[in-house]
């Protein structure tokens, strides 16, 4: 392998395990970032699911008739700003035609080929450098009712053909993992993934920064780049005021990159969704969940984050405004109240929103593009984090000339002709 000048374009999860990753393989790596630190957007304060087995796209059958159903409801998992918007109306139509059961299965495959792969190299980063970013283990889905298991069969199926070791659970079974459920609340049943995991997003992120500059890698923070361009040699980036050659670049610039994309002649169906989280400081540890909980109806995640629980959901359409909207917290909220109501008082929470950078199938788009010298790590929707590792992995390989240690196929911008 040469060793090659490159630069990564955004500090989130995503560039910064690119980033590490480029750097343990040899390359002299520079991150270009915007904000002041590393995992200021997307990566601040979501979710912190890290659960392969749960990873799906957004796209699924039945999935259509559920969001309208929800749509005028006071709590929702889905809101819709309806907005001219020809990009969003496009992207929706293009989602639509992705909820049909073959399409979801071949998705659904493409994402945990990578999240799987993806779980077992933060694993091995965790381990190796001893980092502890308020990891919880195993993963708990709940329905709350029939309809809401029977939407999650085409799922299950897939578990089991994939033998993704996971227990399904009627209400006392799900108790048993999770005693300090509300009992009041409405439960059918649930699936317990002993394997998954949750944990802070940003401060593993943070910890990695510290690792990948103690190896080599630069931060440009507060640095915006403003334009890419193909030479003879590699890539020119604009940044601010200058301009910096490099001989490839690996955009991971979240939503961003599509407008860095588009004068490459690169379009990708790249959209938006927006979703909220509210971070409540325990007070009773004895009412909080020992470890993640999804609430399939609303799709809120419930994680642990040391003395803290984090209430994540809500999806979006359609608003470019980052302004806190009542209604989906008042579904955060609920979700909160309804299955850990002693835990923590909610309204006290720190409330955040941050937006999805999703794509319509729901795989992200790793590795090269039709430009030499300019590669991807974009669109993971919303499993950035759980996919960070992997994709940061796969996109350094591909970078340095080896083959990546999984198949890339379906992963790529090829798979959008
Ligand atoms: C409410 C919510 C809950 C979520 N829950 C989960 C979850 O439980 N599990 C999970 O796996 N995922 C979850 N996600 C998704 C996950 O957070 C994202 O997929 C992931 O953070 C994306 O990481 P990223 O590095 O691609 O993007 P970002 O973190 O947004 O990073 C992109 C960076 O690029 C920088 N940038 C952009 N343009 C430029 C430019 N021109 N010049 C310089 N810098 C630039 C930005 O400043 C930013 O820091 C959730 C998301 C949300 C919103």
């Amino acid at each position: 392998m040469t060793q090659k000048q490159i630069a990564v374009v955004g500090g989130g999860v995503v560039g910064v395990c690119t980033a590490y990753f480029l750097a343990e393989a040899g390359h002299d790596v520079v991150v270009i970032e915007r904000h002041q630190n590393v995992a200021q957007e997307a990566s601040f304060a979501n979710g912190g699911i890290v659960a392969p087995g749960y990873a799906s796209p957004w796209a699924a059958p039945g999935m259509p008739r559920k969001l309208l159903s929800y749509l005028f409801r006071n709590e929702s998992p889905v809101l819709l700003k309806p907005a001219i918007d020809r990009a969003l109306w496009r992207w929706v139509r293009q989602w639509m035609s992705e909820c049909e059961l073959e399409r979801y299965r071949i998705n659904r495959t493409r994402m945990q080929r990578l999240a799987f792969y993806s779980r077992d190299v933060l694993r091995q980063i965790r381990e190796y450098y001893q980092i502890d970013y308020e990891q919880t283990q195993g993963v708990l889905q709940l329905f709350r009712t029939e309809k809401d298991r029977k939407l999650a069969e085409p799922g299950l199926a897939l578990l089991a053909e994939n033998e993704v070791p996971h227990q399904i659970l009627d209400p006392e079974g799900v108790r048993a993992i999770e005693p300090a459920l509300a009992s009041d609340t409405p439960l059918c049943g649930g699936v317990y993934l002993p394997q998954d995991e949750a944990g802070n997003c940003p401060l593993f992120t943070k910890r990695l920064k510290q690792i990948a500059s103690s190896i080599g890698v630069q931060f440009h923070f507060t640095s915006t780049v403003h334009g890419i361009e193909s030479e003879s040699r590699g890539v020119a980036l604009h940044v601010d005021d200058g301009r910096y050659p490099a001989d490839a670049v690996v955009i991971a610039a979240g939503m961003d990159s599509v407008s860095l994309l588009k004068p490459l002649g690169i379009q990708v169906p790249m959209y938006p969704v927006r979703g909220y989280s509210a971070t409540a400081l325990i007070k009773n540890f004895e009412h909080a969940p020992q470890a993640a909980v999804l609430d399939e109806t609303y799709r809120v995640a419930i994680t642990r984050l040391g003395g803290r629980i984090r209430l994540a959901g809500t999806a979006e359409l359609g608003s470019s405004s980052a302004k806190l909207r009542d209604r989906a917290l008042r579904t955060l909220l609920k979700v909160g109240g309804d299955w850990f109501p002693d835990a923590a008082n909610y309204a006290q929470a720190n409330f955040w929103t941050g937006t999805r950078p999703m794509l319509p199938d729901g795989p992200p788009l790793i590795g090269a593009t039709p430009i030499r010298s300019v590669y991807l790590n974009i669109g993971h929707g919303s499993n950035g984090w759980a996919m960070a590792a992997g994709s940061g992995k796969v996109v350094a390989d591909i970078v340095s000339g080896y083959a990546p240690e999984i198949d890339t196929d379906g992963l790529t911008l090829s798979r959008y002709g």
